[in-house]
């Protein structure tokens, strides 16, 4: 089974309002296991509310959302938050990882409130940072560390909980040129070293032609690139 299917998806905003806008109309996606999909969008053109949608974050209006061959539409929000938490991990275009806490411990939080026991979750807190070359930011707060590193330990704390499937938002889009290759290697990297499904958002054609494939969002569909 794909790791994820969307199935049909329409999705519109202020319905029957003057500001009534259709984002999704009939958008369909198979990403199958180990494959990293690029998905390209101009701004507005939906693709926040496309990984919402896939994240179990949003609801569509019509069409079905597959996680694993599970078919998550109609489940409750209980159980929708669980799948969430266990099998999907996000990254956005700003780091969002908690201030008052290190790295490590940011990295250590989320494997603790899904039943992990605390030793286990410092290893692969360490194994995961050093990984993407931060082991040295380990206990380091947020605050103190470059934009860059920020990035790779929230790319950490999004695999924290082994997720059958990685959505990224503009990962890299907040960053230079640089720094943004740093991090989108060491993410490319990590996904492929553990066999993760991933769905990430860019506008960066080269990063997107380094993926195993892209799709354009246009006019609410998906399209080849
Ligand atoms: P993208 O991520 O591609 O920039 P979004 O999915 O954020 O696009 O938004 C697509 C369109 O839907 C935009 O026109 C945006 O203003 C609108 N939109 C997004 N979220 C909402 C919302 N909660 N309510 C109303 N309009 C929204
Ligand atoms: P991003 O593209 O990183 O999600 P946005 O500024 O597009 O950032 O959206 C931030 C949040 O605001 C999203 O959760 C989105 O659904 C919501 N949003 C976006 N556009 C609108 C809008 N026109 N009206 C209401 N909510 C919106």
């Amino acid at each position: 089974a794909p790791v994820l299917r969307l199935e049909g998806i329409e999705k519109v905003y202020n319905r029957n309002l003057p500001s009534e806008v259709q984002v999704l109309r009939g958008t369909s996606l198979d990403v199958a296991p180990g494959e990293v999909v690029a998905l390209v969008a101009p701004s507005g053109a939906g693709k926040s509310t496309l990984l919402h949608i896939a994240g179990l974050l949003d609801t569509a209006d019509t069409g079905r959302v597959w996680l694993g061959g599970e078919d998550m539409t109609d489940l409750g929000d209980r159980r929708r938050t669980r799948a969430r938490r266990g099998d999907i991990g996000f990254v956005y275009q700003f780091h969002h990882l908690l201030p008052e806490f290190t790295a490590a411990e940011n990295i250590v939080l989320p494997q603790l409130a899904n039943g992990t026991d605390p030793g286990a979750a410092e290893r692969r807190a360490q194994s995961l940072l050093a990984s993407v070359g931060v082991g040295h930011r380990a206990q380091h707060r947020p605050s103190a560390m470059s934009g860059g590193e920020q990035q790779r330990v929230a790319v950490c704390r999004a695999l924290a909980n082994s997720p059958k499937l990685l959505l990224a938002d503009e990962p890299t889009g907040n960053l230079d040129p640089e720094t943004s290759e740093t991090v989108f290697a060491a993410l490319l990297t990590l996904v492929r070293e553990t066999g993760l499904a991933a769905l990430i958002a860019t506008h960066n054609l080269e990063l997107a032609g380094r993926m195993d494939r892209a799709v354009r969002l246009r006019d609410g569909t998906l399209v080849p690139v």
